[in-house]
């Protein structure tokens, strides 16, 4: 049997044991990898190794793509009632509630994010996806369709069968539970591989599947590298669909990878360089809060983040005062995630940490204005000060490419049009923040701007309920609400001939 870990939290959040399977969940049990593979995980806040969990091979993956089609035959797909699926999404929803403040502890621990948004963000949404889907699952109905009084058709959306699920290392268990809820709602069969920066929250919720009692087979969980583990999901003649969540370098392999195997449909949802633009008119206290939540939420690594804020001239001065004094304050609240007052950790890994001080030295050898921040935050860990630069130019690396950390850039504009314009100059179309009090200009503003979602007075905020997506090169498909069930479900239309003679 593979190896246990337990982990003693004696923190000022939280304080109790969590044990975990360090194993693969294939088939309703941990295994060990054929190959013997390991991840080492690793603690962000100091950067030492917190445990080692399995990795698997492409081996592994044939192993689990075998089991999940055995159980979709056997006993998951329309075999067994959507009443009864969401039931057993229902019951997985209990135990993550049950055990809400461990897993929110173990997220944040591999993370660096705070305990107090694991505890009332991450996992609060993750059951709420779980809920929302459970709901769903006996809804999926197919139209009966007018043809000629010769033929009685109809169409019918049925599951793809095995469906393959790669995820990053942002909001592992949230999208973890977003991904599996619409997919199983829907009667298909995951073989999902977690991010292997973030492999222990995924451990610990297989085992909370098994305890739910989905039948064996029906949810795999196999963690591994990208590389390896991640193209062998991308490329099986076994897996039907794959979705995907991840950067869009990625994206493009996990799209070629299925063209030059079986022609999966693929999902893609990716990164974003997402636009903040605020007007003159806008409520500035509340546009000041919203643009830093955009910017510094979750240290950065928000594919929503809104790394690009547009500011209207006649607030332009006031607006970069201000919002220098809100990144100072988050400067000052960064440390130890399990501390009440902290609003700030790490970034995710040394490989992120090094990525975006990297941008920030390009920032300022392309000679951007640093408004606050630049530099790394305390001498241990992956802390990064909360970053602004101003004064920069729309070619610049800074304006064009995903950052993923706490840096963003403050662009002066005077007309709506130039703002439009602005927001719309980026390969990326994933989301855009909006504030003004003149709804007739949120709204053309919303409809002008190319991405898949707009936040008007708000940032960084979807929904369950929403579609969530990409326009451009932030993705293909659309994931959440109603939307979701399109993605994982697959129109057949039936022609009965009722009449016709030949
Ligand atoms: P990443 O693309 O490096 O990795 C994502 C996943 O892909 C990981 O599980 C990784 O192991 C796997 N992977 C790596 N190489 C692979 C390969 N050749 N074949 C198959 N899988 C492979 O992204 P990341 O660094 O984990 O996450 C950050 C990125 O994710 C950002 O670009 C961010 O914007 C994006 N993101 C998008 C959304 C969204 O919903 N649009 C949500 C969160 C994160």
């Amino acid at each position: 049997m593979p190896a246990t870990f337990t982990y003693q939290f004696d923190t000022p959040s939280f304080k109790g044991t969590t044990t975990i399977n360090t194993g693969l969940f294939i088939d309703g049990d941990f295994v060990n990898p054929v190959e013997n593979g390991t991840i080492d995980v690793i603690n962000p806040t100091n950067g030492k190794v917190i445990t080692t969990v399995a990795a698997g091979s492409p081996k592994d993956i044939d192993i689990a793509v075998a089991a999940a089609k055995k159980a979709y035959k056997a006993v998951w797909g329309l075999k067994t009632p959507g009443f009864e699926r969401g039931k057993l999404l229902n019951k997985l929803a209990d135990l993550l509630e049950a055990n809400i403040e461990e897993l929110a502890a173990l997220e944040s621990l591999n993370t660096g994010k705070t305990f107090t948004m694991s505890r009332t963000m991450d996992l609060p949404t993750a059951i709420a996806m779980l809920r929302y889907y459970a709901g769903w699952a006996d809804k999926v109905q197919g139209k009966t369709l007018e043809t000629t009084d010769q033929k009685f058709a109809y169409s019918r959306r049925e599951p793809y069968g095995v469906v393959g699920q790669i995820i990053p290392w942002n909001f592992p268990l949230m999208i973890l539970s977003w991904k599996i809820a619409a997919t199983l709602a829907t009667g298909n069969v995951v073989v999902l591989k977690p991010s292997e920066v973030t492999p222990l929250t995924a451990l610990r919720v297989a085992s909370l599947i098994k305890e739910a009692g989905f039948p064996p087979g029906v949810v795999n969980i196999v963690n591994g590298y990208g590389p390896t583990a991640g193209q062998a999901i991308s490329e099986h003649l076994g897996v039907a669909k794959i979705s995907f969540t991840g950067s869009m370098i990625v994206g493009r392999k996990v799209l070629k990878a299925s063209a030059e195997s079986n022609l999966k449909d693929v999902t893609l949802e990716l990164g974003g360089k997402s636009p903040t633009v605020i007007f003159d008119d806008a409520d500035l206290e509340q546009a000041i809060k919203w643009a830093a939540h955009g910017i510094f939420f979750n240290m950065g690594q928000a594919c929503t983040a809104g790394s690009r804020i547009f500011v209207q001239e006649g607030i332009y001065d006031e607006f970069l005062q201000r919002f220098k004094g809100v990144a100072e304050f988050i400067d000052n609240a960064t440390g130890d995630p399990f501390a009440a007052e902290t609003q700030h950790g790490p970034q995710v890994s040394e490989t992120q940490f090094n990525r975006v001080m990297g941008y920030i030295n390009s920032g300022n050898e392309d000679g951007a204005k640093l408004l606050v921040g630049g530099e790394r935050h305390g001498e241990d860990g992956f802390f990064i000060q909360p970053t602004i630069f101003t004064d920069v130019k729309k070619d610049m690396k800074i304006v064009t490419e995903e950052i993923f950390g706490p840096v963003g850039v403050v662009i002066k504009f005077k007309t709506e049009e130039e703002a439009i314009e602005a927001a719309n100059d980026t390969i990326y179309g994933l989301a855009a923040h909006i504030f003004t009090q003149n709804l007739n200009r949120a709204i053309r503003v919303a409809h002008a701007v190319e991405a898949g979602s707009l936040f008007v007075n708000c940032s960084n905020a979807p929904d369950v309920t929403v579609p969530f997506g990409g326009y451009k090169q932030s993705g293909i498909g659309r994931d959440l609400g109603e939307y979701a069930l399109d993605t994982y479900t697959q129109v057949k239309g039936v022609h009965i001939n009722i009449g016709q003679k030949l």
